[in-house]
Order: structure tokens, then C-alpha cells, then sequence
């Protein structure tokens, strides 16, 4: 095919459940693409010399090379060449940010729509499970050593992917009941089905990884503790859980709740209805996804205040469409200023509207309070979701350092913490984030591990990331 053929093919978009049918439940909305749609929309990409999909990809999956192997109908072949680079690829295809990775980067986003690389890498692992293809990668033989890894998100599952394969012993310890992080615990099952974690964790236990829940490392065991049991060493990717607060008046009223608390209940299989009318504060994923959840689980009216305009949301195109077909407001530019309330309830958000002030570097401009322009909105519940930090280890008596954002501080190369044999990844260390940025990090501390273990030098050939400039916020 010509080049001018490939640019003449339009992107193909896949079909969804109808807003209406899947607002009554948590089946997957998206569904994926079939072998023809696949191929056609294979067919779009130019296979640059030098792919700028693949650096805009955290993990540096070879995004032309599985493409390739699509359109030549070498299926099979083009899940191997994405596990390669990526050990969780069922969920990185359905909840990566394309549009600001990959796909932001592709070069034919610079005249039209970038190619659906989510998509193409989805239908590769859809095939795999529909065609009953054996997606494990073999075991190495074991080396007779063990690592601890704390908490089961893809931080903690890449990094005991890696070290499983590498023939280490690893435990990962959680305190939840579930497995999977936020994966699990945040995300809801309608942009993730909890099939896709399973088959990830089944996985890792096929080649020896144990899985130990309901238990806090720094609280039921200590992480001194874990070296006395021989763990030789320890791989910290407890995420970031703890919510961040608004800090306005009335905020330990009842009916208030914080988003990764609220979606926390409800994926552990709490029945929560919030009542009829919830506002959500927010513009990020969590927000979008607690407003959608909301409306799953009973709400008639949820609406999300976000203090910027819609150009500035950071949640994903896709979701703020979802969002909108569901048929959830925003009121754009508004923030809440205080919460009141009867005998200890909420009854009304007090709000006040804003204008966008001077702008950063980045174009990003400060939103800013417009005098007198009170408003009021009644509602049954509010639902922060501003952000969170990291909740550190309980009664931890190792103290790692930290950075001024309260994260782990480690080596950028390495993940080494200021303790030797504890390393560091995912929203731990770089306050939250994405699926696939903590996948990564799990899995340069793998290799730090590895090579610790060895007694081999931790940096010798390896070069540190690009410094992103990403504001801190989500
Ligand atoms: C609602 C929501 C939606 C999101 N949507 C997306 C999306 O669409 N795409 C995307 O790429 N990213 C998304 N993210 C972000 C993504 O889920 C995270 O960046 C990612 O899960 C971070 O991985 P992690 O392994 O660092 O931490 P986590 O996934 O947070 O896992 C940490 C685990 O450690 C456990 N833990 C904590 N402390 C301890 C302890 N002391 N002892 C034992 N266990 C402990 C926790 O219970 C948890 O299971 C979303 C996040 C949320 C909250």
C-alpha cells in the first residue's frame, strides 16, 4: 500500500454500548475492534524510522513492530512483540491515556486523528483470550532467593512480573482485600472488566508469585520484619490513597465524601446509593469516574464542578464524551466555598464562579474567584475528587526519606530508596499518575533488584527518562 493510500484511510472508531442501556450497569462500554476493523485501521500507520508513538509510550513498547505484525494477520505474533516491553497490556490497552502518550505523540495526530494504538493493542490481547492462546510467558528456574513487594497495583504487580521471570521468589503484601490497586479499587468495572485484572494476577501466580491480603505492611508487620524473614529486598508501590481535602467550612458534614474513598466502597462491592442529587468537585479521571459511578448505582441528577474550562480538564477526551452522552453537567468554571448544613447533613454547596487569570509557562492559566457571584446548589452528597496523596506506611521505624511533595524520594535512575535494599515506584514516588508510568517504574526497580542481588553495579548502562513538565496536578 502507498503511502498516500494509507493516509486517505480514516480513523476507525469502535462501537459502544448505548448511554442509555449502559447507565443501568457496569458491563465494558467500549467493545473492541473485529479482525477487519483491526487491519483497516492498521493499515493508517506510516511506520516511521523513528517512532515518535514509542516515546511518547511510558513503557517504550515497539508500537510500529506489534502494528506491523498486525496487518500481516500475524496476530499471535503481535501480542509477543507488545510483551516485550509490557508485562499488564489487557490493561494498558483499555485505560492508558492514548491521547496524551502514544497517540499524542503519533505523527499523524499533527494532520488528523493519530492512529488508535489502544485500540490495535486491545484487539491483539482480545484476540489472544478469544483464540484460547497460551498468554503465559514461560518460568525461569528459581534462584533460591525472595523479594517482598508492598501493595498489588501494577506498580507492585510489573515489578513482581519482572523478578518471577527473572527466577526471584516474591510475595506481594496488601491491605486490601482485593487485589490490583487502583486498577481494582479505582477504576470502575465498566472502562476495566475485573476478568482483565484476574487473568493478569493468575499470571504472576503461574510462576510462583504469592499473593498475601488484609495485610498493612508498618501496622500488622513491620518492614524491618520483612528483612528478618529473609526477604532480601523490598519493593514499596503503595500508591497515593490518601484523599486530598478541599479544606472549606462544612467538609465533616455528613454527605460529604471523598472520591478514591467513595469509589473504594463501592468496587469492594458496597451497595452506596448517594441519594438523588450528587455534585462532584473535580475535572480529572477520578471525578469523571465517580460521576459516572454515581449514576450506576442510582443518582437521577450528577453534576461536576470544575474551576477551569473544559479545554483544561485532564481527564481523556473519550471520558469527558462518555460523560457527556450520560448525561452529567458541568458547570465549568465554579468552585465550592463552603458546605452548609441541618442537624449535622449537608443540604447545599455554597459556589462561587471563576474566570481564568494569568497563565504559566505551559499555557495553563490560574483560575480565579470573580467577587460576589455566589451561588447556591442543594444536593444530597459532594464528592471532592481533587487529588491525592501518598498514605504513608503506618508506625514505619525505617525512615525513607521523602520529597516535598510527601513521596518516596529514590535514585531517577534506579528506584533506590535512601535505604539500600527498599526501592521505590508508581504513584509512591511520583504522586498520581498512570497505569502505565507506575508499570514502568515497577519495572526499572526489577532490574535495580535484580542487579542489587548480584552484586552488580545498580546505574552502569542505563540513562534516566526525559524530565517531564507535567503539572503536578490531576
Ligand atoms: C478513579 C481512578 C481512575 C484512574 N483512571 C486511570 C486511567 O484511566 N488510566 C491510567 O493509566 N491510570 C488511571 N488511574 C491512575 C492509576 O490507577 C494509578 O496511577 C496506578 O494504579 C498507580 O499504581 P501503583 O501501583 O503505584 O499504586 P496503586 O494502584 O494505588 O496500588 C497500591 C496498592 O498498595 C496497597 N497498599 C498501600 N499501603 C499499603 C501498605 N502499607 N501495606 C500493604 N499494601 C499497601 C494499596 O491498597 C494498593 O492496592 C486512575 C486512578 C483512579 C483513582
Amino acid at each position: 500500500m502507498k503511502p498516500k493510500e494509507r493516509l486517505a484511510i480514516p480513523r476507525q472508531h469502535p462501537t459502544e454500548l448505548k448511554p442509555e442501556e449502559r447507565i443501568t450497569n457496569f458491563d465494558e462500554v467500549v467493545f473492541g475492534f473485529d479482525d477487519e476493523t483491526a487491519i483497516k485501521e492498521a493499515n493508517r500507520c506510516l511506520q516511521c524510522k523513528k517512532p515518535a508513538c514509542r516515546n511518547g509510550c511510558p513503557i517504550h513498547n515497539d508500537i510500529p513492530g506489534f502494528i506491523r505484525l498486525l496487518r500481516e494477520k500475524k496476530f499471535e505474533e503481535g501480542y509477543w512483540k507488545d510483551r516485550e516491553t509490557n508485562s499488564i497490556p489487557a490493561v494498558c490497552s483499555r485505560v492508558c491515556p492514548h491521547e496524551f502518550q502514544c497517540e499524542g505523540a503519533c505523527i499523524r495526530g499533527k494532520k488528523g486523528d493519530p492512529v488508535a494504538i489502544g485500540m490495535l493493542e486491545r484487539f491483539l490481547v482480545d484476540w489472544m483470550v478469544a483464540n484460547k492462546k497460551n498468554m503465559l510467558k514461560p518460568c525461569a528456574m528459581p534462584k533460591g532467593k525472595k523479594v517482598a513487594i508492598v501493595g498489588s497495583g501494577p506498580a507492585g504487580m510489573t515489578c513482581a512480573f519482572e523478578l518471577a521471570h527473572a527466577g526471584y521468589h516474591c510475595t506481594i503484601f496488601e491491605s486490601l482485600p482485593a487485589f490490583g490497586g487502583m486498577l481494582t479499587v479505582g477504576i470502575p468495572a465498566y472502562r476495566l472488566p475485573r476478568d482483565i485484572i484476574n487473568a493478569e494476577f493468575d499470571a504472576l501466580v503461574n510462576c510462583g508469585v504469592e499473593i498475601v491480603n488484609n495485610i498493612t505492611i508498618g501496622k500488622e508487620k513491620a518492614i524491618s520484619q520483612l528483612k528478618e524473614e529473609g526477604y532480601e529486598a523490598v519493593f514499596v508501590g503503595i500508591g497515593a490513597h490518601s484523599s486530598r481535602k478541599l479544606g472549606i467550612e462544612g467538609e465533616d458534614l455528613e454527605g460529604v465524601m471523598h472520591g478514591v474513598d467513595y469509589l473504594r466502597r463501592v468496587n469492594l462491592g458496597e451497595s452506596l446509593n448517594l441519594g438523588p442529587n450528587v455534585v462532584v468537585v473535580g475535572g480529572g479521571n477520578v471525578a469523571i469516574d465517580v460521576a459516572r459511578t454515581a449514576l450506576r448505582t442510582g443518582s437521577d441528577k450528577v453534576f461536576i464542578l470544575y474551576r477551569r474550562t473544559k479545554k483544561e480538564m485532564p481527564a481523556s477526551q473519550a471520558e469527558i464524551h462518555h460523560l457527556e452522552e450520560e448525561g452529567v453537567k458541568v458547570e465549568f468554571l465554579a468552585a465550592p466555598v463552603k458546605i452548609h448544613g441541618e442537624n449535622g447533613r449537608l443540604t447545599k454547596i455554597e459556589c462561587i464562579r471563576m474566570e481564568l487569570g494569568e497563565c504559566d509557562a505551559s499555557g495553563r492559566c490560574r483560575p480565579v474567584p470573580i467577587t460576589d457571584s455566589n451561588f447556591m446548589i442543594e444536593a444530597d452528597a459532594i464528592i471532592p475528587a481533587i487529588s491525592q496523596d501518598v498514605a504513608h506506611m503506618p508506625e514505619s521505624e525505617i525512615k525513607l526519606d521523602l520529597s516535598r511533595w510527601n513521596t518516596f524520594e529514590v535514585d531517577e535512575i534506579t528506584m533506590q530508596t535512601s535505604v539500600d535494599w527498599i526501592f521505590a515506584g508508581g504513584d509512591a514516588v511520583l504522586g498520581p499518575q498512570t497505569a502505565a508510568k507506575a508499570a514502568y517504574q515497577g519495572k526499572e526497580a526489577a532490574e535495580s533488584i535484580i542487579r542489587y542481588l548480584e552484586g552488580r553495579d545498580l546505574r552502569e548502562g542505563r540513562v534516566p527518562e526525559p524530565e517531564e513538565t507535567e503539572e503536578k496536578e490531576k
